[in-house]
């Protein structure tokens, strides 16, 4: 752990990004009140607004016909997540024209640790102006970003959240606690509801109070070591995230002949997949990768055709999710072998999975971004609960008696959702 005295982070956040690159593809929607959704019903809520819809007041998350009643100009566009996966990969190699990217939090935000000789403010921001003009010349007017520049990841964070839209905020060491003081407890990421009133009972109600408090006082009050890594990090310390000692946890395996049909396969790389998240879950880890591969025979018995493919995720650890990325990938890969060697029904030699980016539950750094959609955390919630439900019988029973059907697939922004599913499992995917 060290003592940052210079602009070491640089934190990007592009601003109402559905919405922004729904105004970039359509000049119509550009200065208008817009939200996207991702079904076309009163009942769904925004996953996006525009800046124009904010200023009624609509967020992510308010009921579209809530959002009707707030602001009747308002329009809704159903979300084009393959749109939105373009639009990522591209703004990825418009930032890395001027610094590095050192990790991709989700699909609208990314850190840069700046190279040592550019850590001062004047550097700094002329790496930012770079970032803001290469995104407003190539890939478009309407998307633009805040931009956060300070000692670690988390006071870059939140130095994008102090300017919005368009942001530039630096937040120097040796000025701190500073503007930090000016805010509120939430407003602070990993603050929510549930840990503001933690604090308030610890006798912590404002910022002033939470920056005078000692490292030990700040593990009591979270009630965890997070507490103590919070501390140092809002008092601008930087430190490696802690790396597990595993970095892979995987199943593979050949494919009996009775198996290499392209469903016999599919349902026996589901089955790995739930094996190796049950295997996580019981070390208490999370990945925020999953790759997949498929071996497949080609023209002559001999001659294999081999993909692989990955997806980082925010880090989880429920089925669900990996179960749901798992079919992107898979039809990535039929796609790639019918395009490729003109194979519609590929007969599989070989499946694997693999979960990497293994981490612990308090080194998530999505724990730092709450999740700011009611429908998705409840989504979350439940997940959790049915999981935990599962690694019950599965401890009980000792085999396979409960796994898993396709699931329909959440509304967060992972990277790599391009695909809905929400259909009633096959009885023959309730293995034994
Ligand atoms: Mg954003």
């Amino acid at each position: 752990m060290e003592k940052i005295h210079d602009l070491k982070w640089l934190f990007l956040d592009l601003n109402s990004y559905f919405a922004s690159v729904e105004q970039q593809e359509n000049p119509a929607l550009r200065g208008k009140p817009v939200v996207v959704i991702p079904t076309d019903t009163p009942h769904t809520c925004a996953i996006a607004a525009s800046y124009e819809a904010k200023a009624y007041g609509i967020k992510t998350g308010t009921i579209i016909r809530d959002a009707r009643r707030m602001c009747p100009g308002l329009i809704c566009v159903q979300a084009r997540h393959n749109k939105y996966v373009d639009y990522h990969n591209r703004i990825i190699e418009e930032v890395v024209k001027h610094t590095p990217i050192n990790k991709i939090w989700s699909i609208d935000e990314f850190d840069s640790r700046l190279p040592p000789s550019k850590r001062n403010e004047k550097s700094a921001r002329d790496i930012a102006m770079r970032i803001k003009h290469g995104i407003w010349n190539n890939i478009g007017p309407a998307i633009s970003c805040s931009i956060g520049i300070g000692p670690n990841t988390l006071l870059g964070k939140i130095a994008t959240d102090m300017q919005k839209p368009d942001g530039l905020v630096i937040l120097n060491p040796v000025d701190l606690p500073g503007r930090l003081l000016d805010l509120q407890l939430t407003d602070i990421p990993g603050i929510g509801i549930n840990m503001q009133r933690r604090l308030n009972r610890a006798g912590i109600t404002t910022m002033t109070h939470l920056w005078n408090i000692s490292p030990k006082q700040a593990r009591k009050a979270w009630g965890s070591v997070q507490g103590e890594r919070f501390w140092y990090w809002l008092h601008g310390y930087d430190f490696p995230h802690q790396e597990t000692s595993r970095s892979v946890i995987g199943h593979s395996r050949v494919l009996d002949p009775s198996l290499r049909t392209p469903e016999k396969a599919r349902l026996m790389a589901r089955r790995l997949l739930t094996k190796a998240v049950q295997r996580m879950r019981k070390q208490n880890l999370y990945a925020g990768t999953l790759g997949f591969s498929a071996t497949v025979r080609g023209a002559t018995y001999d001659q294999n055709f081999k993909w692989y493919g990955d997806i980082r995720l925010t880090p989880a650890n429920d089925p669900f999710t990996f179960l749901a990325q798992l079919e992107t990938l898979w039809g990535d890969m039929r796609a790639y072998f019918e395009s490729h060697y003109n194979l519609r029904s590929p007969v599989f030699k070989k499946v694997s999975v693999s979960l990497t980016r293994l981490c612990q539950r308090e080194q998530i750094t999505g724990d730092l971004f709450d999740t700011p959609n009611p429908e998705t955390r409840e989504k979350s919630e439940k997940q959790q609960a049915l999981a935990k439900a599962l690694d019950h019988l599965q401890a009980k029973y000792q085999k396979e008696t409960v796994t898993l059907g396709v699931p329909p697939k959440t509304l967060a922004g992972h990277v790599g959702t391009k695909i809905a599913f929400s259909r009633v499992p096959d009885k023959e995917e309730f293995w034994e």
